[in-house]
């Protein structure tokens, strides 16, 4: 049991007045690159040290499995770190061309003070994405953690050993009505990123306009498929792809391909392979790492995904495997639906819990139309051994990442980000992601030619 500090709008702002008191003393935004990539680089030393205990943090906090935490905190975590940190000192500004009448510099200044707010589903992976970038260009950050998910982000604020100057980083624990309106509404916060809900991704916007226009970066949800042309081969390979891009954090995450649009000629063969490898999940307890799957977030979550199986049963959808399961707590059976067909529930809406929906599909156009039906744009995976079908997909659907011939995010170097209602245009990861902390200027120097 822990207990965890609620962040109301006054702790908010003394947050935000403690950002700014660095930035504008400069100790953090005008330090030499050179200082703020060391330091940087110190953070990932020490989330290394403190993997072990940052995992098991975050699987307790989570229900995630103790494998999963492992993989992140050991690996993704300080490694955004160092990927950032090593950037601090190659990001250049540019030179336009101009006559001889004129010097045009385009400079890059950090933004401010860049909020955060985060989902639960990743949790010191989310703070990496937005903390490492903001305070490789020099801003000071305050993030709030998901209220289900506080603990792993207090902790990194408590390894001070790196030398983070005093105010640069903020973490301010609390509900979204309270602590994350606050940082949408603040007028001293110059940019916020948000990752969550598409819905509350909107009040983000809202916020913005209704106090000081800050830049608002969204990363939101998605309903993303899986899609297998009749030239694939349904090999070991990709039945393990397939089954992860569903399965992976219990299907609690924002790409999971749940959308599963198989050529009808391999739906047969499909199904029976997806549905062995399915039961040879082992659901339990997140701290066993013999366990793939652990449980979902919370008690009402668990209620809302099993209110989607039961809409996919009601709507006729046929349920091969499965469902509530018998252990004690919040766990839920990885679950496969046939026969989905495009207007169900279970096919429009994001679920964000272990549920595939297999849906048969005559053509490529006609798996493209079926994908591209939706509000969401985060992710597509496209199967087939032919290279211009893959290149036609790739470049039709309409979505920030398309993954061909394996289910991926991309990594550290590659942008990540949503079309449509599952993002703004801003974009995490990769050099992209440094514009959402970054202010532009131009400096026009007159100049006289000198013979
Ligand atoms: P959520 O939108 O409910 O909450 C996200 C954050 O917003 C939390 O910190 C929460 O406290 C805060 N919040 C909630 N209400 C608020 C309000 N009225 N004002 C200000 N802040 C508020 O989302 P969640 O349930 O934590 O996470 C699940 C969602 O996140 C899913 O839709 C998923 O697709 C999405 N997600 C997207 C990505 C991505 O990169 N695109 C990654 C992970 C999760």
């Amino acid at each position: 049991m822990a207990s965890v500090a609620h962040c109301k709008a006054a702790d908010v702002d003394r947050a935000v007045i403690a950002a700014r008191r660095v930035f504008n003393a400069g100790t953090w935004s005008r330090a030499e690159p050179e200082e703020r990539k060391e330091v940087l680089l110190k953070v990932a030393e020490l989330v290394r040290k403190h993997t072990h205990e940052l995992a098991v943090l975050e699987s307790m906090d989570t229900g995630k499995t103790i494998n999963d935490c492992m993989d992140e905190i050991g690996g993704e975590v300080p490694n955004f770190f160092q990927w950032y940190a090593e950037l601090a000192d190659k990001t250049f500004g540019k030179i336009a061309p101009t006559g001889p009448g004129a010097l045009a510099l385009i400079t890059k200044e950090p933004a401010g003070i860049a909020g955060a707010v985060l989902p639960w589903n990743f949790p010191l992976v989310m703070a990496a994405w937005k903390i490492a970038p903001a305070l490789a260009v020099g801003c000071s950050a305050v993030l709030k953690p998901a209220e289900q998910t506080s603990l792993s982000a207090i902790r990194l604020a408590e390894l001070r050993e790196a030398g983070v100057p005093d105010g640069v980083i903020n973490i301010v624990p609390g509900f979204g009505e309270t602590a994350g309106k606050a940082i949408g509404l603040h007028n001293d916060i110059d940019t916020v990123s948000f990752t969550g809900s598409t819905e509350v991704g909107r009040m983000f916007m809202r916020y913005s306009g209704d106090s000081n226009l800050k830049g608002v970066g969204l990363e939101m949800g998605g309903k993303s498929p899986f899609i297998v042309l009749d030239d694939a081969l349904i090999n070991d390979d990709l039945i393990e792809h397939a089954a992860m891009s569903a399965f992976w954090n219990g299907g609690q995450n924002c790409t999971a391909n749940m959308r599963q649009l198989i050529a009808a000629p391999l739906v047969e063969e499909f199904t029976g392979r997806i549905l062995e490898r399915v039961k040879a999940f082992k659901l339990g307890d997140p701290l066993d790492p013999a366990t793939d799957i652990g449980s979902m977030i919370t008690k009402d979550h668990k209620a809302m995904v099993m209110n989607y199986i039961q809409s996919g049963v009601d709507e006729g959808a046929n349920m091969l495997v499965g469902g509530a399961s018998d252990l004690p707590g919040y766990f839920i059976e990885p679950t496969v639906f046939q026969n989905v067909t495009p207007e169900m529930k279970i096919a429009r809406e994001e679920i964000f819990g272990p549920v595939l929906g297999i849906m048969p599909i005559k053509t490529a156009e006609e798996a493209l139309a079926v994908a591209s039906d939706t509000e969401y744009g985060l992710h597509a995976t496209v199967f087939t051994q032919d290279i211009d079908p893959a290149i036609h997909m790739a470049r039709s659907l309409p979505c920030g990442t398309v993954s061909v011939n394996g289910f991926s995010e991309g990594d550290i170097k590659t942008p990540f980000g949503g079309y449509k209602q599952s993002g703004s245009l801003a974009r995490d990861n990769g050099t992209e992601a440094l514009g959402q902390y970054l202010q532009t200027k131009t400096i026009w120097i007159q100049t006289k030619a000198v013979l």
